[in-house]
């Protein structure tokens, strides 16, 4: 199976390794445009309610399951995915590839001084990354923004201003940006620089990062989507059975 579907929401059945193979081959033709969403749980849960927001996700060109919780509800839903393919641990891997092949990367959001400090530390890391670019997320107008990406034609753009403000800035200028591949990247941007810092290796490994994240962000109104959605999950499956 291609895609496996979770409340409406097409996620593609791919590995860390078959995704970033798929972002290599697009990164190695001219075409430009390509876009990539990595839902998790609470944007699953906010499609789910927002139809125009579930055809957008679907309009993807890759939809990465980034969560424990969504391949957990894809196995009990009777469609497993073969693993989490998160934005950030993706984008990893692609910087790699970018530094390998001497390729380029824009990054867009964050506070002001966020995205500047994150390509420093990436270049620090990776001395053949060439950054195309960088822009904090608050700006007031769209169209300045788009045009300093589209000049600076990245081949890779990491866009980081939190769902879905990502995904429908992306839905609305793909096409203009002319960057080869995109990703809505959430936080990403801070954790590069340094201003968020990723859940220990503890909490990693043992798929809990999730509950890092509630207790150290003391996000616990945000995170009871996480409740609603694994009772969702459970509903459907009861109800409606496994997916054919
Ligand atoms: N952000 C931004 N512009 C905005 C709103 C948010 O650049 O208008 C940035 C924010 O600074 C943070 C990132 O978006 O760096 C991700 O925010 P959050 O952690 O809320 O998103 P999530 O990844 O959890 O969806």
């Amino acid at each position: 199976m291609d895609k496996v579907d979770i409340f409406g929401v097409k996620i593609d059945n791919v590995t860390m390794d078959s995704a970033l193979e798929r972002v290599a081959s697009w990164l190695s033709e001219d075409k430009r445009g390509r876009t990539i969403y990595t839902p998790n749980s609470e944007i699953i849960m906010a499609a789910k309610k927002d139809s125009e927001f579930k055809e957008l996700l679907n309009s993807a060109d890759m939809t990465t399951p980034d969560g424990i919780g969504v391949v957990k509800a894809a196995a009990i839903l009777g469609t497993p995915l073969p693993q989490r393919v998160g934005g950030f641990d993706l984008t990893c891997r692609v910087i790699e590839y970018l530094n390998e092949n001497k390729m380029s990367l824009f990054i867009l959001g964050g506070k002001p001084g966020v995205a500047e400090t994150a390509a420093e530390n990436l270049k620090k890391q990776y001395p053949d990354l060439v950054i195309a670019g960088t822009n904090d997320g608050y700006f007031k107008e769209d169209d300045p923004i788009v045009m300093k990406v589209a000049t600076s034609a990245p081949d890779y753009l990491m866009i980081c201003l939190g769902a879905p403000k990502q995904e429908k800035f992306i839905a609305a200028y793909k096409d203009k940006l002319n960057a080869k591949v995109m990703i809505g990247a959430g936080g990403s941007a801070d954790v590069f620089a340094g201003t968020m810092a990723r859940a220990p290796e503890f909490f990693i490994k043992h798929n809990l990062e999730w509950l890092y994240r509630i207790v150290k962000a003391k996000r616990i109104k945000r995170s009871l989507s996480l409740f609603a959605f694994a009772g969702s999950v459970f509903m459907h499956r009861i109800l409606h059975g496994k997916n054919k």
